[in-house]
């Protein structure tokens, strides 16, 4: 998003880029077959339990199921070893960080309502669509929606993102993506998207995303040029930026890189 030439150079340079994804969307899987454990483990809490039993309840088949999903990304996957192993450390924090968190608000739930798990799953489970793949050919964008919650006839895209949000509101990457799949939902199930939302796992925090006009301008002027890059081959214009530059992968080898202002620290 800051950065149109990062896409032309991913594009163009990155041989292990295939590697990557592969790695990403295996991560996301197991994020998503996290959720559905928990979603299933909720329902046999019951008020009694305290705060250790709940844990340890709703920890049951996840540590499991994980390692034999990690092993197997591993197999496939001996090129990016050591930076698999940061992913892989990052994500074990994140699911013990989730049990944690819903484990105390559960207890706090069932506790305050005098309810068992089976009574209030709905409450931190809507009903949902999980990994939702749309492809639109009009205006040739797939999505894969990481969640589709389905409130009272309406729906709500949410994206999951592993890192840390700004203190305000989400990355405009984010959003940007978030609006991608509300209007894909949109084509879909023939309806209105009127609000999103960001899961940044790292902090357990939810941030809402309106989808107004802006934000859908901002879309298609996106994805035409994303177009232009990818299929017409175009190198983008850019404003090099000192401290988003320093931070790219492609620093090194970037032309742009080197005309940095040094006073650039916007
Ligand atoms: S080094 Fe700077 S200008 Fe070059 S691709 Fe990265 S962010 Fe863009």
């Amino acid at each position: 998003m800051f950065c149109p030439l990062k896409l032309f150079l991913r594009d163009n340079l990155e041989e292990n880029f295939e590697d990557k994804i592969f790695v990403k969307k295996a991560i996301k899987r197991i994020r998503l077959d996290v959720m559905d454990l928990l979603h299933r483990n909720i329902r046999g809490l019951n008020k009694q339990m305290d705060l250790g039993e709940i844990k340890e309840y709703l920890t049951r088949n996840i540590k499991h199921i994980v390692k034999e999903s990690l092993n197997l990304i591993e197999q496939r996957n001996d090129v990016l070893s050591e930076e698999f192993n940061e992913i892989k450390d990052e994500l074990l924090n994140e699911i013990d960080f989730e049990i944690d968190l819903l484990a105390l608000k559960s207890y706090k739930a069932m506790q305050s309502l005098d309810k068992d798990g089976g009574d209030i799953s709905e409450m931190f489970f809507p009903s949902a669509m999980y990994n939702y793949l749309i492809k639109d050919k009009t205006l040739e964008i797939i999505g894969s929606c990481d969640k589709i919650e389905i409130i009272e006839g309406r729906y709500f895209p949410i994206d999951f993102k592993n890192s840390i949000p700004p203190y305000q509101g989400v990355w405009d990457g984010d959003a940007i993506k978030l609006a991608a799949n509300a209007i894909l939902i949109e084509q879909e199930f023939d309806t209105e998207v009127f609000v999103g939302y960001i899961d940044y796992l790292k902090l357990g925090e939810r941030r809402q995303v309106v989808m107004d006009s802006k934000i859908r301008k901002s879309l298609f002027k996106i994805l035409h040029e994303v177009k232009e890059i990818i299929f017409e081959g175009q190198i983008p214009d850019v404003t090099p930026n000192l401290s988003k530059c320093s931070k790219c992968e492609y620093c090194e080898i970037c032309n742009e890189s080197s005309k940095v202002d040094d006073n650039d620290l916007d």
